[in-house]
């Protein structure tokens, strides 16, 4: 998505060879304009895959899944991050390890909201390692519910989630890919086309 691109490379700020600060418009600070066609855009793209809900992880997925779930016309679901989850809740989880604070943590959905004829559309706003994608589609497997594919916002496609996930025959879309990145500069994989 040529607007996307463009911004990452007029607001984002590149810390290290590994992590983009996109802070200024995408996961502190919000543009909504910007967010609504992003939403959009991943609405066009699974259109004719009869999605029924949209799933993300809470926090920085919500803006997108909400606006994609709009566009589609369907509800979405954000799951919650949880130190522990007491047997009693009627939940599916996964655990996550994030790289980036050195920890893992459990992800979960109520059963009440997630079902096995469901056809669920994640979208999220980075793919990197793949972690956080790979435990949510581990609780639609748990579901049964189909998983149509995966919608990321901007893709390091040096790290190791696409290859995970396209291990397992999930189709990605992602709107930035970006082949790599230092304070001189972003190279991404190719020209937005749109
Ligand atoms: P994963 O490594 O599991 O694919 O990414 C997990 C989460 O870490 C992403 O959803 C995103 O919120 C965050 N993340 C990963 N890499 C970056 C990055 O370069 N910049 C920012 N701002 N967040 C990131």
């Amino acid at each position: 998505m040529r607007e996307l691109q463009e911004r990452i490379v007029r607001d984002g700020k590149v810390l290290s060879e590994t992590v983009l600060k996109v802070d200024a418009f995408l996961n502190h600070q919000v543009d909504p304009q910007l967010t609504m066609k992003i939403g959009e855009r991943f609405a066009e793209l699974f259109r004719d895959q009869n999605v029924t809900k949209v799933v993300t992880i809470e926090a920085s997925g919500i803006h997108f899944a909400m606006a994609t779930a709009f566009a589609l016309g369907v509800p979405f679901i954000y799951a919650k991050k949880k130190k522990a989850v007491t047997l009693t809740e009627e939940v599916y989880a996964a655990p996550v390890h994030s790289f980036t604070r050195q920890e893992t943590y459990q992800i979960s959905v109520s059963k009440q909201y997630l079902h096995a004829d469901d056809r669920v559309l994640i979208v999220d706003d980075f793919l990197a390692t793949g972690a956080a994608l790979v435990g949510l589609t581990q609780i639609m497997k748990d579901a049964g519910a189909h998983l149509v594919g995966i919608g990321a916002v901007i893709e390091k496609s040096f790290q190791e989630g696409r290859g995970l996930l396209e291990k397992e025959g999930v189709r990605i879309e992602s709107l930035a890919r970006i082949k790599s990145m230092s304070p001189s500069g972003i190279e991404f994989m190719e020209p937005a086309a749109i």
